[in-house]
This record gives C-alpha cells, sequence and structure tokens, in this order.
C-alpha cells in the first residue's frame, strides 16, 4: 500500500535526496561515506558545499555563520543563553518547545516571560506584547509543531531575536538580519536526525562574562568550521541533498509556494467538513502542522477516522497528547497528492456519518 507520511519529526525527506544518501553509503569515491574520515578532503567539500548551498538559498548575509552540530535543538536551548544571557533575557511562551528553552534560559539568569498563550492551549500567538530593551535577547519559537500556530512574519525587535526555527525551516523567505541566532534539528525540514543547525551572527558573541566549555561554545565550531569534534557525516550528507533538491525545483519561493497551496487545500477541507473542525486560531494556523480535531458531536468517532485514515496509508496522523485529534505535518518534501488523498478520506468518512 501507499503511504503518505505526515509524521512530525523525523519527517518525509525528499525521495531524490534518500537516493543519494544510499548511492554515498554504497561508494563515495570508493569507501562508503559512513567510514571516511570527517577531516578527509572529500567531507571538507561536503561541509563546504552545504553551507555555501545554504547560504545561498536563505539569503544568509556577511556576517553570519552557519553550523551543523550535534545535541538537537534541545541542547540549543540551553547553549543559546550560556553563550548570550548575561542580564536578562525575554521569551515568547507559545507551546511546549518554547517552554522547554525558557526553562533551561532560567539555568543561567533572570527570564522574562513576555507573554504566553497557554490560557487557551496554545492555540494562537500572542500579540502586542513589549519586549524588553535592555534584555539580551528576545527568543521565539516560530513554528509550534504540537499545537499548530505560527509566527508568519519576522519580528521587529529592540534587541537580538533569537529563534527556534526547527519546524519552519526553509519553508518561507526570511530576513536573516532580524536575527542573531536561529536554530533548529534538521529532522523536520531538511534532513534525518542526528544534526543541528545554527545560523548566528558573529557579533553577538563573546559578551558574558561566564566561562564557556568548548563545546558549548559557539566560537569554537565557527573556529573549526564545524569540525571541532566528529560531526554526524551522514545526516549532513543527506541535508546537503535535500538543500540541492530544493534549489532543483526553484529554491524558497517554489517551496513557500507549495507549501500554501497544501495547508489551503487541506484546512480548507477542516473548515467544510461537517465532521471536523480546526483547533489553532484562523491568523496563527500553521503551515507546517496542521492540528484539528472531530467536532463535539463527532467526538466518538476519533478512534474509528484514525483507523480508517490509517487504512488509507495515511502516517503519523495521530494528534499529540496534549492537543489530541489529528495532526497532520505538511512539509517541504511532503508531496500535494499526500494532501489530496487525506481530504478525500476525509470526505468519504463524511458520507458515511
Ligand atoms: C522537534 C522540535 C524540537 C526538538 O528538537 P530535538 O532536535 O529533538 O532536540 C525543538 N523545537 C521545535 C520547535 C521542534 O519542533
Amino acid at each position: 500500500m501507499k503511504k503518505y507520511n505526515f509524521n512530525a519529526g523525523p519527517s518525509v525527506l525528499p525521495r531524490k535526496a534518500i537516493d543519494e544518501t544510499i548511492k554515498a553509503i554504497d561508494d563515495f569515491g570508493g569507501l562508503s561515506i559512513m567510514e571516511i574520515s570527517h577531516r578527509s578532503k572529500e567531507f571538507q567539500a561536503v561541509v563546504d558545499e552545504t553551507v555555501a548551498l545554504f547560504r545561498e538559498l536563505m539569503n544568509v548575509p556577511e556576517g553570519y555563520a552557519i553550523l551543523f552540530l550535534g545535541g538537537g535543538a534541545s541542547l540549543q536551548f540551553c547553549m543559546a543563553p550560556y553563550n548570550l544571557l548575561e542580564r536578562k533575557a525575554a521569551y515568547l511562551n507559545t507551546g511546549t518547545w518554547a517552554n522547554k528553552a525558557l526553562k533551561e534560559a532560567k539555568l543561567f539568569g533572570k527570564v522574562v516571560e513576555v507573554a504566553s498563550s497557554k490560557d487557551a492551549n496554545y492555540t494562537y500567538i500572542p500579540k502586542n506584547y513589549i519586549i524588553p530593551a535592555d534584555a539580551d535577547y528576545f527568543h521565539v519559537t516560530t513554528n509550534n509543531t504540537i499545537f499548530g500556530t505560527e509566527i508568519h512574519n519576522d519580528i521587529d525587535s529592540p534587541v537580538t531575536v533569537v529563534s527556534d526555527m526547527s519546524s519552519d525551516i526553509f519553508s518561507r523567505p526570511i530576513d536573516v538580519s532580524k536575527y542573531g541566532l536561529i536554530y533548529g534539528g534538521v529532522q523536520k525540514n531538511l534532513g534525518p536526525a542526528g544534526v543541528t543547525f545554527v545560523v548566528v551572527r558573529e557579533d553577538i558573541l563573546g559578551k558574558v562574562s561566564r566561562k564557556i566549555p568548548s563545546m558549548l561554545d559557539y566560537r569554537t565550531h565557527i573556529r573549526e568550521n564545524s569540525l571541532f569534534n566528529t560531526p554526524p557525516v551522514v545526516p549532513i550528507y543527506t541535508v546537503l541533498q535535500t538543500l540541492k533538491w530544493m534549489k532543483s525545483v526553484g529554491g524558497i519561493p517554489e517551496i513557500q509556494k507549495r507549501n500554501r497551496e497544501k495547508a489551503a487545500l487541506l484546512y480548507a477541507e477542516i473548515d467544510r467538513n461537517r465532521l471536523f473542525k480546526g483547533t489553532a486560531a484562523v491568523e496563527d494556523r500553521s503551515l507546517m502542522n496542521i492540528c484539528f480535531v472531530m467536532n463535539d458531536e463527532y467526538k466518538n468517532f476519533e478512534a474509528e477516522f484514525l483507523q480508517f485514515a490509517v487504512a488509507r496509508g495515511m502516517e503519523g496522523i495521530k494528534g499529540h497528547r496534549s492537543v489530541g485529534g489529528f495532526r497532520a505535518s505538511t512539509y517541504n518534501a511532503l508531496p500535494k497528492e499526500a494532501v489530496i488523498a487525506l481530504i478525500d478520506a476525509m470526505k468519504e468518512f463524511e458520507k458515511s456519518h
């Protein structure tokens, strides 16, 4: 049976990126890419090309370093404050991941939560909050993977913006110059699990008074071009193949167009279909993680619909336990036909209920 991959992460990858990785695992200049030295000139070239293509596609200005590290976005929750928090930091609380980031920052200094949507189970993005001008930085989670909300515009801030973009990186154009630090795990939109991307403006570093262990100091990794220690070689190679695929289809503008189209189709069906309703505030709806539940009078059919959809090849559409219902993750590499298959399943289910 054909499977449609709606997993929230790790998640769908372009088939071409998988095939190219298989080839390199089989034969990368006579050896497998799994058994070459990370210090070989062949792998240096992979890192250089990945950085260059990342920079080109995302339009990263001069003065910013691009790093590929281990530890996941979760390590960045502590690494960012370790490197940047001296007096106080400001955080926007938009969900589970934002909370985890905030919790780690508290280990390093004073943290203010400028606004929160906890009062409504994070179904919206707080607006009209004030960012303290004396904060060292302001942290946001641009896409809330679990609750299906997204900040659709770059933020104007009086202080450095630090952003967790794990689940919407490369999904739309961003103005990198408005951010000091952008980070995320690659396993949603860029590659397989195992590598973390970091885009950092170099002039924000070196300003805290604490001692920083080498591995946790961004400057170490900048100096060593992400090769201070052994990086995740194979995942980085797959990231390169994913970036090449993105470029081949037309880069971020085309990806954004596709994402908008997929999300518009699915939200339209959620709004039309009498069985379902969306959970996120309409203006804050994520284009990456589409959360929906059954209308109250049909709640009893949730398990049945899940089974019905799984039998038609829908993979990973069960909602996160903190929201319930369903979540269809429509990341960059998810083909439109997957969304159409899900919509067809929703329509068919409606007819019989
Ligand atoms: C998945 C996710 C994380 C966690 O990433 P890890 O690489 O597993 O640490 C953090 N933030 C957001 C927004 C995520 O979607």
